[in-house]
């Protein structure tokens, strides 16, 4: 990319300069093992795309189904190189049975031409595949019911990265409580031969603490960096 489509780029994600991170070297990051993408349940291991989004339309696992108007599923192409894993839908995406739509999903979109990607290059999902009522976090019952939907989708799709943006995607994913703060910088692994994750701020947290925005740029850059290393 050149440094005017670059520069563009940030001025959509209303970043004004940026300065070059060192990028550590490959066996520098260090690695978190997190929970195996093996745990789903059959139905779900098993599934191919088609019945993986029946499975998902007609959930009814947890709670969230009392409430939801749509699922959402996800979007994008299902060979990406890049997944990105989210929280979960909001009004907005409730509504229309798309993540990141609305004033975040734009967020997003510059977030990722800022590293040369275009929205249908990347496979993007939640993990939580319905709405909490009033946009409160999802309840650990209800990530754990719906995770193994999430699970299998990386499966399929074999990402060579994962990009997680947000507290909520990153915990439940990676099994742990640890802040994002913690979370960022470093490459972790869905289980063994798994894609390596970064982790990044959630496009809402910027649009509220755009200070951050410099923050995610480096993260952005350092996803950037191993997905080339592969
Ligand atoms: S949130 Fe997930 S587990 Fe709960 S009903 Fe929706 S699809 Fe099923």
């Amino acid at each position: 990319m050149n440094s005017a489509l670059r520069k563009a780029y940030l001025a959509a994600m209303q970043i004004e300069a940026w300065s070059r991170r060192e990028v550590a070297p490959a066996d520098a990051p260090a690695v978190t093992d997190a929970p195996a993408v093996t745990d789903a349940p059959t139905a779900a291991t098993v599934a191919d795309w088609a019945t993986l989004e029946r499975l998902v339309a007609e959930c009814r696992r947890c709670a969230l189904c009392e409430t939801r108007s749509r699922t959402v599923f996800g979007v994008g192409d299902r060979r990406a190189n890049w997944f990105i894993v989210g929280e979960a839908p909001g009004a907005d995406e409730d509504r229309q049975g798309e993540p990141f739509v609305g004033r975040a999903g734009q967020l997003l979109n510059s977030m990722l031409r800022a590293i040369g990607l275009a929205r249908e290059q990347v496979f993007i999902a939640n993990v939580q595949k319905c709405r909490p009522p009033r946009n409160r976090d999802p309840l650990a019952s209800e990530a754990a019911e719906c995770l193994p939907y999430l699970r299998r989708q990386i499966e399929l799709v074999a990402p060579k990265i994962l990009l997680i943006v947000g507290r909520i995607g990153a915990q439940n994913l990676l099994g742990t409580d640890a802040p994002i703060a913690q979370l960022r910088g470093r490459v972790h692994r869905l289980g063994a031969g798994g894609p390596p994750v970064v982790v990044t701020y959630h496009p809402g947290y910027l649009l509220r603490t755009p200070a951050d925005k410099r923050k995610a740029w480096e993260d952005l850059k350092f996803a950037r960096e191993v997905a080339t290393r592969g």
